[in-house]
């Protein structure tokens, strides 16, 4: 098994789509796993620090309340390596690539004035990776960008000032992890900024489900075989069959958008139940949290410790 890393960031409230893309996957696969709570990530644009602290401990108890019990935690800001190591890789990095960056572009457009930090955010990025040399960097295809150029940066790196860093492989996540959709808006990804309506949070009891998923987009076709996936023309009810199947459920003699609807709610609020009931627990116990983070967050010191040390003394430090 090679080392594996993955790090959410606490900008929001973590949805269903946050669940079935990366906890529940993460959550099989926990030997020599690093899962962080990316709170520096969650400080690129305007933030309250307030929010920020309950989404980062929200995000934190739900990482063991989706049974992350083997894997190392922590919290991105209580392992000082990630940020003295962006900056040594901002003193490889060129504003020429960082200026191509997507999602630079993205946030940053219409905008008079951006953080410097979301400029910089993707040495950052690089620096949470080199750090723990994993092999194989698993990636949704909208962070490839960032993951390309973390080779770029640390093949610079080594050829300019000796070999440093691990180069790390992208695997683009094809295994069949579902790609959730936001209900009211089925072509965009359900994400924790957005509307919430159109985002199911993992934590939403079950009437909030039943009515988010009810008011979910379909479309006026009243056919017989109305209920099949065809995510070009039917992209809601083929996200409502996607999100079916991920959570066990089946769409066998559903014939109609109700039914489907229905059969969706039943199947979100079982997988689940169980999350929010162990996140009722760990909310009444938070020092159990705390402990674990910590001790995470210590095993991290020790291993990204000698890689700091290393781009140090490369660099003339
Ligand atoms: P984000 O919340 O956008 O920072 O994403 C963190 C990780 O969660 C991503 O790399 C995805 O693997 C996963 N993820 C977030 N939202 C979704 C979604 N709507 N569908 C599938 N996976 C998601």
């Amino acid at each position: 098994m090679t080392r594996t890393l993955s790090l959410l960031t606490p900008s929001g409230r973590l949805t269903l789509g946050s669940y079935l893309g990366a906890l529940r996957p993460m959550s099989r696969r926990q030997e020599d796993a690093f899962y962080g709570v990316s709170d520096l990530h969650a400080m690129t644009t305007e933030h309250d620090p307030r929010l920020l602290r309950a989404y980062a401990d929200e995000t934190a108890a739900l990482f063991l309340a989706t049974g992350l019990d083997r894997a190392t935690l922590f919290r991105q800001s209580h392992v000082p390596a990630h940020a003295q190591l962006a900056y040594l890789l901002e003193c490889v990095a060129t504003t020429g690539e960082l200026n191509r960056m997507i999602q630079f572009k993205e946030k940053g457009r219409g905008v008079d004035s951006t953080r410097v930090s979301l400029f910089t955010y993707p040495a950052l990025m690089a620096a949470d990776i080199l750090l723990y040399r994993p092999a194989q960097v698993p990636v949704g295809a909208d962070q490839n960008q960032h993951v390309e150029l973390t080779r770029d940066l640390a093949l610079r790196f080594n050829r300019r000032y000796g070999e440093v860093f691990t180069i790390p492989e992208v695997v683009t996540a094809t295994d069949g992890t579902a790609r959730v959709m936001d209900l009211l808006h089925p072509t965009r990804k359900m994400s924790k900024s957005a509307d919430a309506a159109g985002s199911v949070c993992l934590l939403d009891p079950p009437d909030v489900v039943r009515r988010k998923v009810a008011r979910a987009v379909t479309d006026s076709d009243t056919g017989p075989d109305a209920v099949r996936a065809e995510r070009e023309t039917k992209p809601g009810v083929t996200n409502l069959l996607d999100i079916l199947a991920a959570c066990g459920g089946s769409a066998d003699g559903i014939t109609t958008y109700g039914a489907l609807k229905r059969a969706v709610t039943d199947a979100v609020v079982a997988e689940l139940e169980p999350v929010q009931k162990r996140y009722a627990e760990l909310a009444a116990d938070p020092s159990h949290v705390a402990s674990v983070f910590a001790a995470g967050a210590a095993r991290c010191r020790e291993v990204t410790a000698p890689v700091v040390a290393a781009a140090q003394t490369a660099l003339g430090l």
